[in-house]
């Protein structure tokens, strides 16, 4: 399958690994916005959070809990960060696998849209 984040999770494309369990992985985003701009992915191609079925709703969680520990040993957890999902075209997804940002380690516009 032609999707840039299979081929990290499948090594084929080499990323810093910050974290990784049997559902889940963390990389830096290769363009950053901020200081601290990781990604947190399943290992399982979901498209997107549209996507997501019930059965996988938990991974949401999990992936938020993940986020929540990297930004602590980033040292932005009490400072205060954001975790963002794109979802589709109009959401502004850019990559076709489901991901969350975690964005952080400067002052964040409260713009959002
Ligand atoms: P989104 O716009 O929410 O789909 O975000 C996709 C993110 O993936 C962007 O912030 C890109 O900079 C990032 N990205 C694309 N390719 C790579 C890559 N090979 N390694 C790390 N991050 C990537
Ligand atoms: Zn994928």
């Amino acid at each position: 399958m032609d999707c840039v984040f299979c081929k990290i999770v499948a090594g084929e494309i080499p990323s810093r690994i910050l974290y990784q369990d049997e559902e889940v992985i963390a990389f830096p985003d290769i363009d950053p916005l901020a200081p601290v701009h990781m990604l947190i992915i399943p290992r399982k191609h979901i498209p997107s959070l549209a996507e997501l079925t019930e059965a996988e709703s938990s991974l949401i969680g999990n992936m938020a809990k993940i986020a929540n520990r990297l930004a602590k040993n980033e040292g932005i957890s009490d400072k205060g960060y954001r975790l963002v999902i794109n979802s589709g075209k109009q959401g502004g997804q850019g990559v076709a696998h489901l991901h969350m940002h975690l964005l952080g380690g400067r002052q964040l516009s409260s713009a959002l849209g």
